[in-house]
């Protein structure tokens, strides 16, 4: 509890940005911190939403996903996928692509990233809608893997972003309004 407290404190919440009217929800000071880095990376592996033996990799999502994604999966003696944004990776790729507000935006793995059902957990540091990880569950399915669940940092309150999901099992540390 303590511990949990803590880690909430650590977040830091930036009003207007990126534009007027949201409030952006920054972890970078939880993993800045090294007793915050420890907490985060012991409470994801203690809540994860599947067993460790019930999924052989994590991926995760560019770019906060890649800070922590390759220590939890170090620590549980799994491999990691790098789910990029659209552009930076040479051929030959995969991509999925999903709506924003403006436009849509894409993502990608390298074509040979996950092996044939391979069963994958899905980290990031937050979800809102939704788009992104489903963009990325729905790629790593393509890929011949299978997602096996996902866990993020934070979660916004008010969206129904988890539901967006389907019948996968999601864990989240800390909810935010
Ligand atoms: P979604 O696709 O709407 O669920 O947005 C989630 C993606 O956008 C994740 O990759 C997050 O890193 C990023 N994101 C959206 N809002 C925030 C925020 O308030 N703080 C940090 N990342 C955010």
């Amino acid at each position: 509890k303590e511990d949990a407290e803590y880690l909430v404190s650590l977040v830091r919440s930036v009003p207007g940005f990126p534009k007027e009217g949201i409030i952006f929800r920054d972890f970078m000071p939880v993993i800045a911190d090294p007793r915050g880095l420890q907490i985060l990376i012991a409470a994801i592996a203690e809540t994860l939403p599947v067993a460790p033996e019930q999924f052989d990799a994590v991926a995760g999502l560019e770019s906060r996903g890649f800070l922590f994604g390759p220590i939890l999966a170090a620590q549980l003696g799994k491999g990691f996928i790098a789910v990029r944004k659209a552009g930076k990776l040479p051929p030959e790729t995969i991509g999925e692509s999903y709506d924003l507000e403006y436009g849509t935006a894409s993502v990608e793995i390298e074509t040979s990233a996950v092996a044939h059902g391979e069963r994958v957990l899905i980290v990031d540091d937050l979800i809102a809608t939704g788009g992104t990880a489903k963009a990325a569950a729905d790629l790593i399915e393509k890929a011949g893997g299978k997602v096996a669940g996902f866990s993020f940092v934070m979660r916004l309150n008010g969206l129904d972003g988890i539901d967006k999901l389907g019948d996968v099992p999601v864990t989240s540390l800390i909810s935010m309004p």
